[in-house]
């Protein structure tokens, strides 16, 4: 038989244990409810980031079919503007970008707010600059080549393609676009190549096709590396060239000191605005303008 006191230990020891058991009860309840808490502000949270990104990217859907809407609404424009227009002229630079000529001529172009194609050839780091005014100006950068002498190019066609490529990976590292559209040093009817390599140029003006390019030469030469003397020259050239109804693409030139054409810009302008011309940059969409081929 246990003494009393034993009893009032075991009666002390129910209670503790049951008061243990409750307080354990009561945390895990907590702990329960805590959890469920985290639980649901967790989930609201995840909700609210997959709203707020849905939000985001339905904005962004948004922007890139305004951007896509402008520019096929624009597209329209021009399209329409050309339909009603006496001819189209395409104002092409060879042989730059130079730090004397290519400013002036830009600054002509921009207050004109006329678009022009620059077939450009190798530049120094510090003409890069030229090259990036070109394009965000939204002139078209296209491709002459990473040198111009004769001899180094023509002598077999994979020469003229990597002198192409070679100006191509240039251009790119400037602007990041991977121009397509080219001029043949002294144009595809040059003769100069057969100098050479016999039949160069009928395999390169295939050859370049193939590979993914559009090459352009000129039906309006404003003969600026010719015969032409004065700006007076350079504007009866261009003027007495440029004919209605068709593609004009104008060959001129932005090597340095080219004064004569920087004078006459303004007024080559004036007079293609005048006579209901619109001007245009080269793009990919362009038909192409060929010499014959002579070699
Ligand atoms: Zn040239």
């Amino acid at each position: 038989m246990k003494n009393i006191y034993e009893v009032g230990n075991v009666g002390e020891n129910l209670k503790n244990r049951y008061i243990l058991m409750t307080i354990i009860g009561i945390i895990i309840i907590i702990l329960i409810l805590f959890i469920g808490i985290v639980a649901r502000v967790n989930t609201k949270k995840q909700k609210k980031i997959a709203k707020e990104l849905q939000v985001q990217e339905q904005m962004e859907k948004e922007k890139e079919e305004e951007i896509m809407r402008f520019v096929l609404e624009n597209k329209q424009k021009e399209k329409e503007e050309e339909e009603k227009a006496t001819g189209i002229i395409y104002l092409t630079f060879d042989d730059g970008p130079t730090a004397d000529s290519t400013p002036q001529i830009l600054d002509i172009l921009q207050r004109n707010d006329v678009k022009a194609t620059f077939f450009v050839l190798h530049y120094s780091e510090q003409n890069e600059e030229l090259i990036k005014r070109e394009n965000e100006e939204g002139h078209k950068v296209a491709l002459h080549g990473y040198t111009h002498t004769y001899s180094e190019i023509y002598t077999s066609a994979d020469s003229c393609m990597e002198n192409f490529r070679k100006i191509q990976e240039q251009v790119y590292n400037t602007i990041g676009e991977k121009s397509t559209i080219i001029r043949f040093p002294g144009g595809g009817s040059n003769t100069i190549s057969r100098k050479y390599c016999e039949g160069v140029m009928t395999e390169l003006t295939q050859r370049v096709i193939d590979e993914g390019f559009k090459y352009f030469d000129w039906n309006v030469d404003s003969d600026d590396a010719g015969r032409a003397k004065t700006s007076d020259d350079i504007y009866n050239n261009v003027t007495n060239g440029i004919k209605p109804g068709r593609s004009n693409v104008v060959l001129m030139h932005d090597f340095a000191k080219n004064n004569k054409t920087i004078d006459a810009l303004d007024r080559i302008i004036a007079f293609g605005k005048e006579n209901g011309y619109v001007f245009r940059k080269i793009t990919d969409e362009t038909p192409m303008i060929r010499h014959a081929v002579n070699n």
